[in-house]
């Protein structure tokens, strides 16, 4: 039995998951840059095993450097498609993004844009995490590369931001497609049994179920 505990952080109130065994931890999208995610770990005595990331955007990725600072050989995940977003060029690329749309989170992602980390496992569909029973599953549509987290054996999904509790995730932003984006959720997650829980990169957390009766998108 696992557990999942969720903490809302970063500037975007990103959802963190902190998924453990009581010995073992992955964290699933660390979106702040601060001491938060290794004081965590170190008052519960968890050993951290990897860092998975459900996609490249920066508020879902801002934690990797203080990490790894404690954690110097944990494996960092992120799908193939979505592995530029993350290291210094894809905080480059996103900088010149960030300048345009929002100036007051450019100085955010400044703090951790040099020497950023670059990721260490290239994740593919249907490849089985090892250690925390997670199957991957690609979702593109968000971004070219989100993936969501699968465990039968929980009854547990993190959808990341490709689907949400009553909505799915936006596609306007570089590398996104709606068209896509609806067919993941549909092809990859609606097959799923509807008791299984949505923990999402933003917001509450859901059922298949749920959604697939009320969500307006997939209709
Ligand atoms: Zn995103
Ligand atoms: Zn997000």
């Amino acid at each position: 039995m696992l557990i999942v505990e969720t903490f809302a952080i970063g500037p975007l109130k990103t959802n963190c998951y902190l998924y453990h065994n009581n010995t073992h931890a992955w964290i699933i999208d660390p979106g702040e840059n601060s001491n938060f995610l290794t004081d965590l770990l170190f008052t519960k005595k968890l050993i951290l095993k990897g860092i998975l990331l459900t996609h490249g955007h920066f508020d879902h990725i801002l934690g990797i450097k203080k990490l790894i600072k404690h954690y110097n050989d944990v494996e960092i995940m992120i799908h193939s498609l979505d592995a530029d977003l993350i290291g210094e060029g894809g905080l480059k690329r996103l900088h010149s993004f960030l300048r345009q749309v929002d100036p007051a989170l450019l100085e955010i992602v400044k703090e951790v844009e040099d020497d950023f980390p670059h990721p260490t496992h290239l994740l593919e569909d249907k490849e089985m995490i090892k250690g925390c029973d997670l199957l991957v599953l690609h979702t593109p549509g968000h971004t070219p590369g989100g993936v969501c987290f699968y465990s039968k054996k929980e009854n547990i999904l993190f959808s990341g931001d490709t689907l949400f509790k009553g909505t799915v995730g936006r596609s306007d932003l570089p590398g996104g497609n709606m068209e896509d984006l609806i067919d993941s959720i549909k092809r990859q997650l609606l097959f799923l049994p509807q008791g299984v829980i949505v923990y999402p990169g933003h917001g509450e957390k859901t059922t298949i179920g749920k959604e697939l009766a009320y969500n307006p998108y997939l209709r």
